[in-house]
């Protein structure tokens, strides 16, 4: 074993006890992420966990790029090993570290010891490297406190390791960790952006989209599992549940008030959700509204959607702007991905005149008709689970 990867842990230090909880946790998302890139050995020593190629035919670089993906990492770097000899490491530094030995201009050593038995201390060890590549490299001069480039020295039990600073890692809390939510998934830009956001606190998310064949494409059901896919490496593996919604919208635009439709139309979509929740042990659903957004995402029109259910109803980007939105899918990937052009189910029933302050007891007084419970249940036995990631 010649390199690994080194991930520091953020927040989940501050649990206490539970942090062994949250480790293992995280040490299983990690596992499952490695699976198909070879076969590595993963642990945790003092909120650091160390990846470990334990076969020549590792795949390090897709490994380092999975390290990337995975919630409750802070900081991630690869690490050279070498003997646990002061020249050693220094050749080490300056093999591995020569491009950013170059370029820097303001440097330090930082030696950390898990192996006591080591015969020079800490900062004897990080002065010599230092002062040593201080005469190699003119570029370079010491800065203690404020430097470029920190070269990272730790000498374990069995090996040394020489790596630079940590590149900012995913954050959040390990997948899984914060228990199961039910994520309404579109075809546009927010509702990946939400899904992702809950996923990042420790979140485990199923997936629910609403389709209205043949009034929205198979192209515009494929892009939608497209996003799905493409939250996966974030994620974890992931259901889409799939929901003919067409039923529901053709008895709404036959007998509702059109200034009603998306409100009545969204009402079901939580009811129908409510019910794929409970399925599925989920305890909570999510969306990407945003306040003010369009005409059903004000705030009595998120009161009214959220009666139908006694679920949480989480709404992540609900003080955001639409470009910080957008600035977050494009930085996890999925914004290409949302702006292709397919139909979604509420564009193609939009009313012109959409309520935008309507009242609960007008909104049931309009559904009193309609045999809802029916409706809701032949949703539910249509529905189409397809598994990703
Ligand atoms: P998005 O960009 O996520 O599509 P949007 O700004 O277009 O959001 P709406 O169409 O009003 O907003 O939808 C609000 C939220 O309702 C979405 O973010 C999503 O969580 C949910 N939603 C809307 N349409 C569907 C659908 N066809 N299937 C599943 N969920 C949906
Ligand atoms: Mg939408």
């Amino acid at each position: 074993m010649t390199e690994m990867i080194l991930l520091k842990q953020g927040e989940m230090v501050l649990k206490g006890t539970n942090r062994y909880t949250f480790e293992d946790k995280m040490r299983a998302n990690i596992a499952r992420r490695l699976k198909h890139l070879g076969k590595f050995k993963v642990y945790t020593r003092q909120s650091t966990t160390y990846v470990e190629p334990q076969s020549e035919d590792c795949d390090m670089d897709a490994a380092y790029e999975a390290m990337k993906h995975v919630f409750g990492v802070v900081g991630l770097s690869r690490a050279k090993a070498c003997e646990k000899t002061k020249e050693a490491m220094l050749e080490t530094a300056k093999s591995y570290l020569g491009d950013q030995l170059s370029r820097a201009k303001t440097f330090k050593v930082e030696s950390k010891r898990a192996d006591k038995t080591f015969p020079m201390t800490s900062i004897a060890l990080s002065q010599w490297v230092g002062g040593e590549l201080d005469d190699l490299y003119p570029n370079l001069t010491v800065d203690v406190h404020n430097p470029e480039l920190t070269v990272h020295l730790e000498v374990r039990d069995y090996a040394a390791f020489v790596h630079a600073d940590p590149e900012p890692g995913a954050g959040g809390l390990p997948v899984g960790t914060s228990g199961r939510a039910l994520s309404m998934l579109s075809g546009g830009i927010d509702s990946p952006v939400a899904s992702w956001m809950m996923a990042k606190r420790g979140v485990a998310l199923e997936m629910i989209h609403f389709y209205s064949y043949p009034y929205t494409s198979p192209e515009a059901k494929q892009k939608v599992l497209d996003l799905a896919q493409l939250l996966t490496p974030w994620t974890g593996r992931l259901t889409v549940h799939v929901v003919p919604f067409t039923h529901i919208q053709e008895e709404l635009r036959r007998s509702c008030p059109e200034d009603y439709f998306t409100l009545l139309m969204r009402r079901f979509m939580m009811r129908i959700a409510e019910g794929v929740a409970h399925r599925t042990g989920c305890h909570a659903i999510v969306t990407g509204e945003s306040l003010g957004q369009v005409a059903s995402q004000t705030m009595d029109a998120m009161a009214v959607t959220g009666a139908v259910t006694d679920l949480p109803v989480f709404r992540p980007l609900v003080g955001m702007d639409k470009e910080e939105v957008v600035r977050l899918s494009r930085k996890i990937g999925t914004f290409e991905t949302s702006i292709l052009p397919y139909e979604d189910c509420c564009t193609v029933f939009t009313p012109r005149h959409p309520r935008t302050r309507p009242r609960l007891e007008d909104v049931e007084a309009i559904e009193a008709p309609l045999d809802i419970d029916g409706l809701v249940k032949e949703a539910l036995e249509g529905i189409e689970r397809v598994q990703l990631g």
